[in-house]
């Protein structure tokens, strides 16, 4: 990135409400059906059809309204986009305009550092998503359209442009994936394009406060795509710019192979849809009942959550907001904290196994927390042996190795392996004392104030105990036998 630039990036997500029929048809939403098996004459727009707005969709959006700390509008109205596409038989889409169910939010995301950024949220609207051309169907004379997915209720969030960095923009998409799975609302699948990303980019001088000319990549399906994109956007316009160009306005296409972007059409102004209100729809008027019910009814939200992790376990901000970016790995953490006879294993503790080593591995494996060989139970099991002092810190990655590979508890294996921590201090007493006698040259380079043969002490004695040795006992006998 050059130093005298800075990007700024707006997105929006749509995210596919988890409702299991259209916005506004009764066909089913199921991914991965034969063509056209899930489109009915209201999703093929015979004459004379009328639609009917699906209820679960309205209330999706009023609880992410909530969650985005935004104004759900009392009134919203639905509009038609119209544009022509051989993926829509209407002609248009259903859409809202003026007057979206959503607007003004905030989403907060969190940094490695623990600190946090709000970005403003536009605005939220319902509205129906269009078929697919399927254009490599081996047969180069034609082209295929499947209208499974026309109609499927999609939320369409549109962000600030308050995002500065391409490591920004990825927070910001996995902080929103994870409030829509909280919500249950929107499954997040962004491979299944249940979650698709519209990203724009612009690029400014540092220190200008007008916005540059944006481009807008279309239907990024990935978080890493999301970011990739975004740096290789800001490098071309940057180019452009410092070769004397002038960057044209466009709406551009991601290509995962190549890590470009391309040119895929001059970007269009609202004029050019010809937007007006649906005759066939009234505009959706929210009652305080069905709000206030909804808002009652809100479950605990990965900021609430990660509130509670800092105050209740003493969590770093960092920690808590990596534990509660998914329901599975915050209660998994939970778990771990439970010991037996209601006493608990200490959460910190608990918390660095589950984020550093657990989560490693699990990554290295391509394993998600679901899935993971370790249980929380048996995971909580080894941090109380660490605690007590039955194993050390060292032992204990070893026997989470074991763990790993073959799911064993943890008590069961340090048994099996012999591996209880040596803590009697007579027979640590005893090993320190032979390794000091046959180590006369190391022992004066000690006594000539050489302090950092210390460590090889603390390593003969491991090697004798096969890292068994209750390292804090050690340095204490080494020191007093020195002297
Ligand atoms: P459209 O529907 O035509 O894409 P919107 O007004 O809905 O237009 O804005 C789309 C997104 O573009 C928003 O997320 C907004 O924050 C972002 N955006 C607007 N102007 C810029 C800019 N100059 N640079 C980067 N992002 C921008
Ligand atoms: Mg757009």
């Amino acid at each position: 990135m050059h130093p005298d630039y800075e990007m700024v990036i707006g997105l929006e997500i749509h995210a596919q409400v988890n409702s299991k029929t259209k916005l506004f048809s009764g066909s089913s939403t199921t991914f991965g059906a034969e063509p056209n098996t899930q489109a009915n004459i209201i999703d093929l727009a015979m004459p004379g059809v009328l639609p009917v707005l699906n209820t679960e969709a309205v209330d999706a959006g009023i609880k992410l309204g909530f969650a985005l700390k935004a104004r759900v509008n009392r009134k919203s109205v639905f509009s038609r986009k119209n544009y022509f596409y051989p993926d829509l038989p209407k002609g248009y889409q259903i859409t809202q305009f003026e007057l979206p169910i959503v607007e003004h939010g905030t989403l907060t995301i969190d940094f490695e550092d623990g600190s946090t950024k709000d970005i403003g949220i536009t605005r939220m609207h319902l509205e129906e998503d269009a078929g697919k051309s399927v254009h490599d169907f081996g047969d180069e004379n034609h082209s295929h359209v499947d209208l499974n997915r026309a109609g499927t209720p999609l939320m369409e969030i549109v962000s600030e442009p308050d995002l500065r960095t391409s490591e920004e923009a990825g927070i910001y998409v996995r902080k929103m994936r994870a409030i829509l799975r909280f919500l249950d609302i929107c499954d997040g699948n962004m491979d299944e394009g249940s979650m698709r990303c519209d990203v724009n980019v612009s690029v400014r001088k540092k220190g200008v406060t007008e916005l540059g000319t944006r481009c807008e990549i279309k239907n990024v399906n990935s978080i890493r795509s999301v970011v990739k994109s975004i740096d290789y956007e800001a490098s071309r316009q940057i180019d452009v710019i410092e070769s004397g160009g002038e960057i044209a306005q466009q709406t551009r296409l991601w290509d995962e192979a190549k890590g470009t972007t391309r040119a895929m059409r001059s970007k269009e102004d609202a004029h050019d849809y010809r937007y007006f209100s649906d005759p066939d729809i009234l505009p959706l008027c929210l009652t305080e009942e069905r709000i206030e019910k909804i808002k009652q009814a809100m479950p605990e939200l990965p900021d609430e959550m990660k509130a509670r992790f800092i105050t209740e376990y003493e969590l770093t901000n960092y920690d808590a907001s990596v534990l509660t970016l998914s329901r599975a790995s915050a209660s998994y953490y939970e778990r771990t904290i439970e010991a037996e006879e209601g006493k608990k294993h200490d959460p910190k503790l608990c918390a660095n196994w589950v984020t550093g080593e657990l989560f490693g591995a699990l990554n290295k494996m391509g394993k998600d927390i679901t899935q993971s060989p370790v249980s929380p139970e048996n995971l909580g099991e080894l941090v109380g042996l660490i605690q007590d002092k039955t194993i050390s810190g060292k032992i204990a990655k070893q026997v989470f190795e074991e763990m790993l590979e073959t799911g064993g508890a943890p008590k069961k294996i340090v048994e099996e392996k012999g591996l209880v921590q040596i803590t009697d201090v007579s027979a640590l007493d005893g090993i320190v004392k032979d390794i000091i006698a046959n180590n006369a040259e190391t022992v004066e380079q000690y006594k000539s104030g050489n302090q950092r043969v210390m460590g090889f002490f603390v390593g003969q004695v491991m090697k004798q105990t096969q890292g068994k040795a209750n390292p804090g006992i050690v340095n204490d006998l080494l020191r007093q036998n020195l002297q």
